[in-house]
């Protein structure tokens, strides 16, 4: 299917955005019960954005609102999309156009909504950076994980969200690298971290397991991407089986004592996981990865080179979405 053809989703129900409406000149239609053209599909009673070749040089509002981490699907290439308050933006259709993010100076917390005037964690309030058990440090450093000391923050979202299955990975990121993720968010983990290449090699039974087995393993391999480098383009590919045997030799006498410790139900060798391949939509790297600072620099704009990761490539610069949860943003496009 042609790119440019592809629908941009948006919730139902969702407002269209001024300025956008029928702006048939722009490219960008959205069908409404009153305001339709020859170019729409048939379904005239739910709000749809239609992108079709950007045939003017100008810039108009695509949708706005705030902002969240961007949602991945994997595809060939990985298919991104900017959600923006109720807007569901695809991205891939805008490859190669111009794009402006502007920031209003408003932030809304990703967690309680209330109002914020700086971000922590990227995008959560004060108070819920201090309260929630996701925003404790136990979550970046799993090993730490001191819910059976009774301590938790919040023992229930712990149950749901600590005290299950997790992966432990070997990812190509911007090289060999060793990661931990839920087991549902496989693959998504990978995308947003801008992995070419992925393999499960531990099914282990809560993030504790999941950081043990990780800081054992991170003795021999990174367990951070250098996103510079992710961004100057893809890593050099590996035989990731070779790695993961590697790996197993070197850390023998540590799995050992921690299947003695924990039992061989609680880390589980995967020993036959598929390896998943992922490419990304990017029409040309950097040479020299600048980021962008919207607390500096609240007005973005660039023609769109690739995205990957959680990162947008201009050819002006780069921009971690991520970072920027709940930050209120306007996107605009033009040619
Ligand atoms: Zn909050």
């Amino acid at each position: 299917m042609d790119a440019a053809c592809d629908i941009i989703g948006m919730t139902a129900g969702s407002e269209a955005i001024p300025g956008t409406t029928a702006d048939t000149a722009f490219g960008i239609t959205i069908n409404t019960s009153t305001n339709t053209t020859a170019s729409t599909t048939a379904n005239t009673t739910t709000n749809t954005i239609h992108t079709r070749a950007w045939s003017k040089a100008l810039t108009d509002t695509v949708a706005a609102g705030a902002v969240r981490k961007m949602r991945n699907a994997l595809d060939a290439p990985v298919q991104y999309t900017m959600l923006l308050g109720e807007h569901e933006v695809d991205l891939n259709p805008f490859l190669g156009q111009h794009l402006k993010l502007e920031y209003s100076g408003v932030i809304n917390c990703i967690h309680c909504d209330r109002k914020t005037s700086k971000s922590f964690n990227q995008g959560y309030c004060y108070p819920c950076f201090k309260r929630l058990a996701q925003c404790d440090t136990c979550i970046m450093s799993p090993q730490k994980c001191h819910y059976a000391q009774g301590t938790c923050r919040e023992p229930q979202w712990g149950e749901t969200h600590c005290m299950i299955d997790h992966i432990v990975y070997l990812a190509n990121t911007s090289g060999l690298k060793v990661g931990i993720t839920r087991g549902t968010q496989v693959p998504t983990r990978w995308m947003d971290q801008g992995a070419t290449q992925a393999r499960p090699i531990f099914r282990v039974s809560s993030r504790l397991h999941s950081g043990l087995v990780e800081v054992l393993l991170g003795q021999h391999v990174a367990d951070k991407t250098n996103w510079r480098t992710m961004l100057k383009g893809d890593a050099e590919p590996r035989d990731l089986e070779a790695d993961r045997a590697q790996l197993f030799s070197a850390c023998a006498e540590g799995l050992e004592r921690l299947w003695q410790e924990h039992g061989l139900q609680s880390i589980q060798p995967l020993d036959d996981a598929d390896e998943v391949s992922i490419s990304y939509p990017v029409l040309e790297y950097p040479d020299k990865v600048s980021s962008f600072n919207l607390d500096k620099q609240p007005s973005v704009e660039g023609t769109l080179l690739g995205i990957k990761g959680q990162y947008l490539l201009f050819d002006t610069g780069v921009i971690n979405m991520r970072k920027y949860g709940g930050y209120h943003l306007t996107l605009s496009a033009g040619s």
